[in-house]
């Protein structure tokens, strides 16, 4: 099974990598973890929480308790698909230059 990593979150003073040092569970659906910076000049340790916030997809087996608003994926933050290089098409010949485009004859 692939090891899970934390999410990636960058210190907020230097912009450096920043790594979990330790986390807990504060409640159903708040989870709380100690992040340090990664940048030995900066040292800034801080804590994020990590919340359930919407619904996607509903689960099979919902819990009794917990209620999440039905929300869009698309929602949130803007999120850059991990395909997002297009690619050129090989048949593009590229920009019309002006000649291409002179239709006075
Ligand atoms: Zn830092």
């Amino acid at each position: 099974m692939k090891k899970q990593r934390p999410p990636f979150q960058s210190c907020p003073h230097c912009d450096a990598r920043a790594i979990v040092r330790s986390s807990g569970q504060i409640s159903l659906l708040v989870r709380e973890l100690d992040y340090q910076c990664e940048n030995v000049g900066c040292g800034h340790t801080f804590v994020v929480q990590a919340a359930v916030v919407r619904t996607i997809v509903p689960s099979a087996c919902p819990r009794v308790g917990v209620h999440l608003p039905r929300g869009n994926p698309n929602l949130g933050p803007k999120r850059k698909p991990a395909n997002d290089d297009a690619p050129t098409p090989a048949n593009d010949p590229g920009p019309l230059t002006p000649a291409a485009t002179d239709m006075s004859g």
